[in-house]
């Protein structure tokens, strides 16, 4: 990892852009990097120490602009900040170049690749992240969106934690973000997650789901923007003062938990998918929330979806073509 550069002096005071370079030689480039944005923020000897990021799924664009959007409003506005903070709007620019979750150099999830065990471009990234910029802080917000294939309600999201004070502390971070809807997740596959890495060093995680089907909503990003500056506000990076006063009102959150499997509707066959409900609707157990219409039949095919659980619908799949398997719903139970 030692042949990766970046070009932020950490430690030092003040606002810093620049980029770290994973390797990737290419035909027409034998020395070829990719060259991965990076902001560096120090203010003071005390404060928390912060690393902010987002587009490890090259689908999900209101993360990025919002930690933009944040590093410019730290530059402008001349306030008794305290800490360090390190962001990285982007960390897989070619999933995000070809707007796609995964990379298209090579088919891998960055999301996947938190794992000291894979090789290649996509793992690089993450590995840089791991041994470099996770030891320099305590704590790790990483924006979602649910990308081309989800679309979720503006959400906050921690794990189910087993150590009581970590799922404490982490809880009130949770609620001071302030998004309409808070997810305690039960994840299905945490295999090379950056959540579960940074979870596994005893270091505070939190991330977003804030809308998606491959567009920017409006929604997503007001809440990632007054969720940044409470954040910023819980942790002491930033004072309470009057230029952040509208930001810091309460804002209602609504708890939820998605405790297993039995939360997502699935189809077993390939179709189109008609959903009978929108996100935010409450379900029973048993309801028909969706149908599947086979098109390669004269007759009318259907496949009918069922809940398996009562709850509130958290998620849904914004694309019209299914296939056995996919995702249709997340339903969430209230707490
Ligand atoms: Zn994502």
């Amino acid at each position: 990892m030692s042949e990766i550069q970046c070009d932020i002096k950490f430690g030092h005071e003040g606002l810093q852009r620049g980029h770290f370079y994973i390797p990737c030689p290419r035909n027409d480039s034998a020395w070829g990097v990719i060259p991965i944005p990076i902001i560096y923020f120090k203010s003071g000897e005390a404060g928390p120490r912060l690393l902010f990021t987002g587009g490890a799924h090259g689908d999900e664009f209101e993360g990025p602009i919002a930690l933009r959007n944040l590093a410019e409003m730290i530059e402008s506005k001349d306030v008794d900040y305290k800490g360090e903070l390190i962001i990285i709007p982007v960390m897989n620019i070619p999933a995000m170049k070809s707007s796609q979750r995964l990379s298209p150099l090579d088919g891998r999830d960055l999301n996947r690749s938190f794992s000291k065990h894979l090789e290649g471009v996509t793992p690089s990234i993450a590995q840089y992240i791991m041994n470099f910029l996770i030891p320099k802080v305590d704590v790790v917000f990483d924006f979602h969106s649910g990308g081309n294939s989800l679309d979720f309600v503006p959400s906050i999201l921690m794990h189910n934690l087993s150590d009581a004070s970590m799922r404490e502390k982490t809880k009130a971070a949770l609620k001071a973000f302030g998004a309409p809807y808070a997810i305690i997740l039960e994840e299905i596959d945490a295999t090379g997650m950056l959540d579960t890495y940074v979870e596994g060093l005893g270091k505070l995680f939190l991330t977003t789901e804030l809308r998606g089907g491959g567009k920017v909503n409006l929604d997503g990003m007001q809440v990632a923007h007054n969720g940044l500056i409470r954040l910023l506000h819980f942790f002491g990076f930033i004072p309470e003062i009057e230029a952040f006063k509208s930001h810091l009102q309460n804002y209602d959150t609504t708890f939820f938990e998605v405790p297993s499997e039995k939360c997502f509707c699935r189809p077993s066959t390939t179709g189109v998918f008609e959903p009978l409900f929108k996100l935010g609707d409450s379900v029973k157990k048993g309801e028909l929330v969706g149908l599947v219409h086979s098109i390669e039949s004269c007759e009318t095919v259907v496949e009918k979806v069922y809940s398996q659980v009562d709850g509130y619908i958290l998620a849904d799949r914004p694309k019209a073509w299914c296939a056995p398997g996919d995702s249709l719903f997340m339903i969430g139970q209230k707490i």
